[in-house]
């Protein structure tokens, strides 16, 4: 669990809960108690940790509790592999729901028990249509609802309801609707549909059900049998809270949780429904949920993603009652300023080329003492060895400079990051024209990069000694999406998946210091960005990293 967590910001819920729980409110001297309630039919995304963190973080805020409840009333897709991995993320993320793990399928009998006594109570009853005669008849805002069973017998309702949990009528052939009100301006209470029948085995229950709960009947059952006091969930549910408060109060259940909204996360150049995240999979788009290039915590968290990044930039986004779209450069942003702060630096060279040091001795090896961290002398120092041969970044080269151009060129010198000047002499290339070699003398003077007579050197380049140096596999990536809303185009979002945003480099060289990288860890190359070694392909033989962000702000600049 994450050390020294900040406390959530305040906001709207906020100020509800301070009423809810002051003198006189309706849960004064209560707990705070919230829930997260997934449905496990995919894996979650950053649009989930807004929820997460909207949840968890607001009992934290209230030294109240929250739970984690899967939300797997539907008996379609469902799966533990999702319910495994969804556990898994929101512990990364650092949040606890104790043992306060629940299913909502657990609550089947109770929910059918709710819908009996609604019945009973003349609240609902038995309806024969079918789904295309309830649109029909449905009525609009001028015309109320034709519903022609609702004044069936409550005992004709009882015995049918019964009859439907035996399993002896088809798939669509009846549901149990609410007696609510026709005319209602609130299309939700115009008489809904409590239960269906769907002949289809439960990962959970299997086949003994074979009705099941609508979400708007059985979600306030689930948080009122918790002992829930605010059940927060996103915008569209914001119409169906009177059915949700209509439920509570008129079922026999002393609890009463408060529902209350906000808005629902969007992140441009990526898609966020679990749909489209199965369908980029399934399609073979990316290379599982867990692709680097995905919205998904367990993409973001392989791409190099840290909980803190991701806690700070939930915070950040804020919680309003007004949907809207953050910028993907955003998140990096968040991302960038944990790790500037926290990864160490290291020297990588990702295309590289030789640079012989021609007046340097054939056989010597110097060492040079370098910092972990600019700002942070607690993070160490490391030992880089320089000899001869050294690698070089390709572009960090150019035979005819363009005009300002401050690295190597012939005549120019430039500073080898922390070890020596060194003068350009030259190249060799290729039968093609391709520069293989560059060459440059150093004065020894200069050693750790200085020059005792002041003179000017503007630039300075980072490299790896090519006798100790290690090779390394390097991926790079881009928006996974080319447009900024692929869902609001009107061709198949898959049509806009960024051909470029992953590119490999296979021929990296690393400073020595990285062959006891470990899964996980995280750096800055020196210039390049921020990289961490793949938690799933790296192996120390061949080492993998991902680069999480680059160096550039793109966010600031806006
Ligand atoms: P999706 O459309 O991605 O499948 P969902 O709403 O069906 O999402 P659930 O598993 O039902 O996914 O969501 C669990 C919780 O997360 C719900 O309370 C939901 O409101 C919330 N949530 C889902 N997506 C977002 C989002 N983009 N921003 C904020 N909260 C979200
Ligand atoms: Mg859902």
């Amino acid at each position: 669990m994450e050390e020294n967590k900040e406390v959530m910001s305040s906001n709207f819920i906020h100020s509800f809960i301070d009423e809810d729980i002051a003198e006189g409110g309706a849960y004064y001297g209560k707990k705070v108690h919230t829930r997260f309630p997934p449905e496990p039919n995919g894996y979650l995304h950053i649009g989930h940790a807004k929820a997460i963190f909207v949840d968890f973080g607001t009992a934290e805020k209230y030294n109240g509790i929250c739970n984690l409840r899967m939300d797997d009333t539907n008996p379609t897709k469902e799966d533990v592999e999702y319910v495994d991995a969804i556990k898994e993320d929101i512990k990364w993320l650092g949040f606890d729901w104790e043992d306060r793990f629940y299913y909502a399928s657990d609550y089947f009998e109770q929910m059918y028990g709710y819908a009996v006594e609604l019945i009973k109570k003349g609240l609902a009853y038995v309806c024969e249509l079918n789904g295309e005669q309830m649109r029909e008849y449905r009525g609009d805002l001028n015309t109320p609802a034709k519903s022609p069973y609702r004044d069936r017998p409550i005992e004709e309702s009882l015995d049918l309801f019964e009859r439907m949990r035996n399993g002896e009528f088809e798939d669509g052939a009846m549901t149990l609707r609410a007696k609510i009100d026709l005319a209602s301006g609130n299309f939700n209470m115009r008489d809904p549909v409590l239960y269906r029948i769907n002949h289809m085995s439960h990962h959970r229950t299997g086949d003994k059900w074979c009705i099941y709960p609508m979400y708007d009947f059985a979600h306030p059952i689930e948080d009122a049998i918790e002992g829930i006091t605010h059940s927060l969930c996103t915008l569209e549910f914001e119409a169906h809270r009177p059915l949700y408060d209509w439920v509570v109060d008129n079922i026999s259940i002393e609890s009463k949780p408060r529902q209350i909204e906000f808005a629902r996360l969007g992140i441009n150049n990526t898609v966020m429904s679990k749909r489209k995240l199965r369908q980029l999979v399934e399609e073979n788009y990316v290379s599982g949920w867990d692709d680097p290039r995905m919205p998904t915590i367990c993409g973001l968290r392989r791409r190099g993603y840290t909980p803190k990044a991701i806690r700070s930039f939930t915070d950040q986004i804020g919680v309003s009652k007004v949907n809207s779209v953050v910028e993907y450069g955003f998140l990096e942003h968040c991302l960038r300023d944990d790790l500037n702060e926290n990864a160490k630096r290291a020297m990588a060279v990702l295309d590289p080329v030789k640079l012989v040091i021609t007046n340097y001795p054939e056989d010597k090896v110097e060492e040079f003492e370098v910092e972990n961290h600019p700002q942070n002398p607690d993070m160490g120092t490391r030992k880089v060895t320089f000899s001869r041969e050294l690698y070089i970044e390709s572009t960090d080269f150019m035979e005819e400079p363009f005009k300002k151009y401050q690295r190597l060129y012939p005549g120019n010198e430039v500073r080898i990051k922390s070890a020596y000047i060194v003068k350009c002499t030259g190249c060799k290339k290729d039968d093609d024209g391709n520069v293989v070699e560059v060459y440059a003398e150093y004065d020894p003077e200069t050693r750790g990069g200085n020059t005792p007579d002041g003179r000017k050197v503007r630039g300075t380049i980072h490299w790896v000694n090519a006798r100790d140096c290690i090779e390394a596999e390097v991926r790079l990536y881009d928006n996974l999406f080319t447009v900024p809303e692929p869902e609001a185009e009107d061709k198949e979002f898959t049509e806009f998946v960024n051909p470029d945003s992953l590119v490999v480099l296979k021929n990296c060289k690393l400073e020595k210091s990285l062959a006891s990288a470990e899964k996980s860890d995280r750096f800055q190359f020196m210039r390049q960005g921020y990289f961490c070694v793949d938690s799933i392909d790296s192996t120390s033989d061949k080492l993998v990293f991902n680069r999480s962000v680059s160096l550039k702000d793109s966010f600031k600049k806006k």
